[in-house]
């Protein structure tokens, strides 16, 4: 469920529509690593892994800079942001030059689409309209990399543990997956939470 990255007003009416707690971040997809520039802080990792995995199914969590509102990073000092690979997705990005903010389109709380059909039951009403590229290929979300301190997964995905390590040597995996949180505790990513 897509909007302007870049624009707070726009933003908004996704969390709206979902119903999505403000303080769980978005994505922010790209179809240029040169859109990358005034977003976020992007290290020689960080360019390691998008040569492997990009454009696919990984999130990383990098450095914001200002450009990013406040909304789409939950006020957090950092930013997620991925490169989606399926040809509908790269077409929309290319057409509209900007960065799209984009969670899954169902409401929160509710498991994420794999159809269009289940973007219309769900989100029918609230949206202005849905763009169909045919079904999702994985069925699961974008693994959620972290590269802010050592590499951790904060959220598991079509990119496995396996594979991340095949490039980069040792990764983490968040305690957030392993067990559940305690009362109190900090959420990494805070989706996990929900
Ligand atoms: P989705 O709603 O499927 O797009 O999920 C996005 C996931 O990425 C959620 O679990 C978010 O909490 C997580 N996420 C987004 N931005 C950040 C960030 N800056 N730091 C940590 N996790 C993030
Ligand atoms: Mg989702």
């Amino acid at each position: 469920l897509g909007a302007n990255a870049l624009d707070a007003k726009a933003v908004l009416n996704i969390f709206a529509a979902k119903g999505r707690p403000a303080d769980n971040p978005l994505i922010v997809h790209v179809y240029d690593r040169a859109q990358l520039t005034p977003l976020c802080e992007v290290s020689p990792l960080a360019e390691k892994l998008m040569d492997a995995f990009w454009p696919g199914p990984l999130t990383l969590i990098l450095p914001r800079k200002p450009a990013i509102p406040d909304e789409v990073a939950a006020s957090l000092p950092t930013v997620a942001v991925r490169m989606p690979s399926h040809p509908v997705a790269a077409a929309l990005l290319r057409a509209c030059k900007l960065p799209i903010a984009a969670p899954s389109a169902n409401r929160s709380g509710k498991p994420s689409p794999t159809t269009a059909h289940h973007v219309l039951v769900d989100m029918d009403g609230r949206i202005p309209l849905i763009l169909d590229g045919g079904p999702c290929k994985y069925g699961v979300e974008s693994t959620v990399l972290s590269l802010v301190g050592e590499p951790t997964i904060l959220r598991p995905g079509a990119i496995t543990r396996e594979m991340l390590a095949a490039v980069i040597g040792e990764v983490r995996v968040s305690e957030s997956i392993l067990n559940p949180m305690k009362a109190g505790e900090v959420a990494a990513s805070p989706g996990m939470k929900y």
